[in-house]
């Protein structure tokens, strides 16, 4: 019907980060023949340039680089001197792992509604999730849609909570002429491959403009370790790889460029399906559109028949998380719940999406008809 993303099948995957990692493959391979000359695979010189580079990418402050988006809001928590006994708010609607980082630091995620259009944290669900053991909120800046930070900050001040952005989804993005992930105390990046800014592996990296804080996460990553070989404190293994390094070094300057593309389709989808009665997500000038979920009535009929189609599509996420066993909450959030049932991501990476919009938006109105 229309020229194929993959050759060989026919079919249009939701995200092929190997596709996108392949554009840049010559630079890639002199990266990590770098990396294999200089001997050092932990913790070496390609560290502390991603490092100095992101942080100047972000606008100032310091990056430490750790070894996924997971293990930065653990030692990002830890650092703020989240402790076992406390409780700490974050959207019902995220990954997994956004809770169970919380968990891992020891504290109890309590889970507060979000809002029906950006699908983000609402600042009245979360004034009234706050209670006397509450000690920080993470946002989410969900599919790259930047969460209301300025009510989310004046919530945060009135009772003197710690503020993590969990920004696994929001790199590049800004509000207000500020980029995401510099609002909070710190912020929690994944390079996870399907991310807006990808590794070939896991990654991630803790953002702060607080230089005692980024000193404490530097020892976290490393069992707690500081530059004596002394443990004042137990960490993780937290740290990144030399080669997960030096390949985002390759990929960041890359980074707005294909935030600019991912605008580009989700205007055109939004062009393509203004009218049609399907909820869209907002349309955001500086959100990074690391997804493009559109919200259906009989979302899992309608997706079977796009896979039908050779379009594969995905679900961010199936469960709200207070309805996973894991995190044994009895709340009823039903704006989170309804969404989930009816969430339904098309293909936005460039590489995947690149100009075949119109067409995928086509089959979606078939599929919802049929
Ligand atoms: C991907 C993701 C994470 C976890 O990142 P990992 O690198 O897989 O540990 C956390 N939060 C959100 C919102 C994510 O999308």
């Amino acid at each position: 019907m229309f020229p194929a993303a993959d050759g060989m099948t026919g079919v249009i995957p939701q995200a092929d980060p190997a596709r996108r990692l392949g554009r840049f493959r010559s630079e890639i391979d002199q990266a990590l023949k770098r990396v294999f000359d200089s001997g050092r695979l932990l913790l070496g010189p390609e560290t502390a340039a991603f490092e100095q580079e992101f942080a100047a990418y972000l606008g100032g402050g310091e990056v430490v680089a750790v070894a996924s988006g997971a293990s930065a809001l653990t030692i990002a928590l830890t650092a703020l001197g989240i402790e076992p006994g406390d409780e700490v708010v974050v959207p019902a609607l995220t990954a997994v792992p956004t809770a169970g980082a919380i968990h891992r630091a020891g504290a109890l995620p309590v889970f507060a509604d979000v809002d029906p259009l950006t699908r983000n944290l609402d600042p009245a669900a979360l004034g009234a999730a706050i209670g006397p053991h509450t000690r920080a909120i993470v946002p989410v800046h969900l599919h790259g849609m930047p969460a209301d930070m300025p009510a989310i900050l004046a919530v945060a001040r009135r009772h003197g909570l710690a503020v993590i952005e969990d920004c696994a989804q929001a790199h590049g993005a800004s509000l207000g002429g500020r980029m995401l992930g510099t609002f909070g105390h710190a912020a929690a990046f994944s390079f996870y491959p399907t991310k807006n800014l990808g590794a070939a592996g896991d990654a991630g990296a803790i953002f702060t403009a607080d230089g005692a804080l980024a000193a404490r996460a530097r020892r976290l990553r490393a069992h707690g370790l500081d530059d004596h070989g002394v443990a004042a404190e137990t960490g993780e293994t937290g740290r990144i790889d030399e080669m997960q390094a030096a390949i985002l070094r390759v990929l960041l300057p890359h980074l707005d460029a294909a935030n600019a593309d991912r605008r580009r389709i989700a205007g055109e989808y939004s062009a393509a399906l203004a009218g049609s009665g399907i909820d869209l997500p907002p349309e955001f000038p500086t959100a990074n559109y690391h997804q493009f979920a559109v919200a259906l009535d009989r979302r899992d009929d309608v997706r079977a028949r796009m896979a039908q189609a050779g379009i594969l599509t995905g679900i961010h996420y199936p469960r709200a998380l207070h309805q996973h066993p894991a995190f044994k909450s009895a709340a009823s959030l039903p704006v989170a719940e309804r969404l989930a049932t009816r969430l339904l991501s098309l293909p936005i990476q460039p590489e995947v999406a690149e100009t075949r919009a119109a067409q995928i938006a086509a089959v979606l109105l078939q599929s919802l008809r049929s």
